[in-house]
């Protein structure tokens, strides 16, 4: 391809609404343009990447038995009130009407559609396993669209289904989902951690996430170093700390004019914030659930909805009713006294001594306060694991780091089948519910934490495997006869070999060329300049600074050697 002919769109400066590398990458690199707050034109080398990486999905999934399907992407509010997910699911939702006022959503996921083809396509347990799998635009309004396709409001997202007889069945589905989706990250050259993740206290017995660790990654994980361990920091166990064993003294009020936050009670007592345990006051579907945690910890929200047997909304509570709860204004939140459905007292805190405590009573806290003997609640681990934390697994300490959620599978179980009656009759002729999977992986996500971690100031380094071109031939001066030549003679060669080529013969000097080959990510690049009078060019890869002479057929070797070094076939 000449890239004279071609829409390039890269840019010299970085756009100002771009915070992360990858975005401002994509951007000046001429992938994408932005349409709107999360929705955005992919150009055409953005969306040759996009392709690059649903073939690797396609192939991977194929490979695993998996069959591939299209659903649409408008879908009758219908499904979703079968299964309940039509109000749960909120404002996430794109919902629209038809011209009969009949009400659609476009679609955020598809588990009720494919439960719904597969109530009516399977019949017999000889119809199973089977794994339908897509590749499709989901619609999600997020509250926060942000970061470019990290989290964009219209995305392509590969999803899976799997339906089997039993849960040895699922086991089986389930790992073969695991081996698969290792091999993508492997092949779009990402370094991805395999992390368990919490399946929600509806159901599903089992649940990993493929995180790639980032600073710009929006979960955080919790792993082991010394094992194999690895979860989201929402399903990881945190170990208590022992208190020091006090003599129990007497509970006292004491007044705390001014102090609120637990940074003014330390400096009020001049103490630490660990003689401290604060009362956090949430709502869960119209109950008040107040939990307990100590002063320089934070609740994990997921342990705490599990803990009530989930919760369809969960937030913190509004001033209006922590005032209901407490008789107080915010700040002096505590356990004895308070009205809420349900106290849940994280077990370090319910193993401290004399601590202090908010006394529900504006302007006062409790000192000396003890479980059991001043208050009672649910006593359990409700607080975020932290970095030196217990492993699980070893009891070595866990590192905690950001990370990027590129895939998610999931055992389902039957949570949809039975809500929407999906059956299929057994060996005995019985009627039983599908036992199901689901597996998701975002491909606009996976083309930008590609860029994540792998870029450097100069702009993007694709993968091979992904790249949208291959190679790029450059002839250092257009106006020399001799160079454009070769330069295409080589281009011409290098397309017959079946390579994917770009020929820069825009009417540009070098030094501009190289730019944006370098920003684009090309990873392999052909000048062709002066040193052509004794037959040489220079072969560059886009991610090592040498610049090689070769002789003109030594390229083709070169070029080969790269594909073999990335186990790809020419
Ligand atoms: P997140 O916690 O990041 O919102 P999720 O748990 O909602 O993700 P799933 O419903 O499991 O995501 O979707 C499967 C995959 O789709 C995710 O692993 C992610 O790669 C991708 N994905 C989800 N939401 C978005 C989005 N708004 N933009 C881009 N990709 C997304
Ligand atoms: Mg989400």
């Amino acid at each position: 391809m000449k890239l004279s002919k071609m829409l390039v769109g890269t840019l010299r400066e970085t756009p100002a609404e771009a915070e992360i590398i990858s975005h401002q990458l994509m951007l000046r690199a001429g992938m994408m343009r932005k349409m709107a707050s999360g929705i955005y034109n992919f150009m055409p080398f953005g969306l040759r990447v996009i392709k690059k990486i649903e073939d690797i999905v396609r192939e991977e999934m194929d490979n695993a038995g998996a069959q591939e399907f299209l659903a649409s992407a408008v879908l009758p509010s219908e499904l979703w009130k079968e299964s309940g997910r039509w109000e749960v699911f909120g404002p996430e939702m794109f919902k629209l009407k038809d011209r009969n006022e009949r009400e659609f959503c476009l679609g955020p996921t598809h588990e009720e559609v494919f439960t719904d083809i597969a109530r009516n396509e399977i019949k017999s347990y000889k119809q199973l396993p089977l794994n339908l799998y897509q590749i499709q635009t989901k619609y999600r309004d997020e509250r926060r669209p942000r970061f470019g396709v990290m989290r964009s409001r219209e995305f392509v997202m590969k999803d899976a289904y799997s339906f089997d007889k039993d849960n040895e069945g699922l086991d089986i589905s389930y790992n073969k989902m695991y081996e698969a989706y290792h091999n993508i990250f492997k092949r779009c050259g990402l370094n991805c951690k395999c992390v368990e993740a919490d399946s929600g206290a509806m159901g599903g017995s089992g649940s990993a996430e493929f995180m790639v660790q980032s600073e710009v990654g929006e979960d955080e994980i919790a792993f082991c170093t010394h094992c194999e361990y690895a979860a989201n920091i929402e399903k990881a166990p945190s170990t208590a700390e022992i208190s020091e064993k006090e003599e129990l003294a007497t509970i006292e009020k004491i007044s705390t004019p001014d102090a609120k936050t637990i940074e003014d009670l330390v400096k009020f007592f001049k103490t630490n914030s660990k003689k401290f345990a604060k009362t956090l006051i949430y709502l869960s579907d119209g109950k008040v659930i107040a939990v307990m945690v100590r002063g320089d910890r934070e609740v994990n929200e997921v342990k705490v909805v599990n803990a009530i047997g989930g919760a369809v909304d969960f937030e913190m509570a509004d001033a209006e009713t922590v005032k209901a709860a407490t008789n107080a204004e915010i700040g002096f939140a505590g356990p004895v006294g308070i009205k809420a459905d349900l106290l849940l007292v994280d077990e370090e805190v319910a193993n401290m001594y004399n601590f202090i405590i908010g006394a529900n009573d504006t302007g006062y806290h409790y000192i000396n306060a003890n479980y059991k003997r001043d208050f009672e609640g649910k006593v359990g681990d409700f607080r975020k694991a932290v970095e030196g934390d217990k492993c699980p697994k070893c009891e070595n300490s866990i590192t905690v780091a950001r990370g990027i959620e590129v895939g998610h599978i999931f055992k389902l179980g039957t949570k949809y089948s039975e809500s929407m009656g999906a059956t299929f009759l057994d060996e005995k002729g019985e009627a039983k519910p599908l036992i199901m999977g689901c597996y998701g992986i975002g491909i606009n996500r996976t083309m930008a934490t590609v860029i994540e971690q792998n870029h450097d100031e100069n702009g993007i380094i694709w993968p091979l495997a992904i790249a949208p071109y291959q190679v790029i031939v450059v002839p250092a001066v257009m106006k020399d006869e001799e160079q454009v030549k070769i330069a295409e003679e080589i281009h011409d060669k290098l397309h017959k070999m079946g390579l994917e080529v770009l020929l820069d013969d825009r009417d540009e000097r070098a030094g501009v060329k190289f730019k944006d080959a370098d920003l684009i990510g090309i990873p392999m690049r052909v000048t062709v300049g002066k040193k052509i009078k004794e037959g040489n060019v220079e072969f560059k890869l886009r991610s090592s600074s040498e610049n090689e002479v070769v002789s003109v057929e030594q390229v083709y070797e070169k070029i080969k050697e790269e594909f073999a070094k990335n186990n790809m076939r020419l």
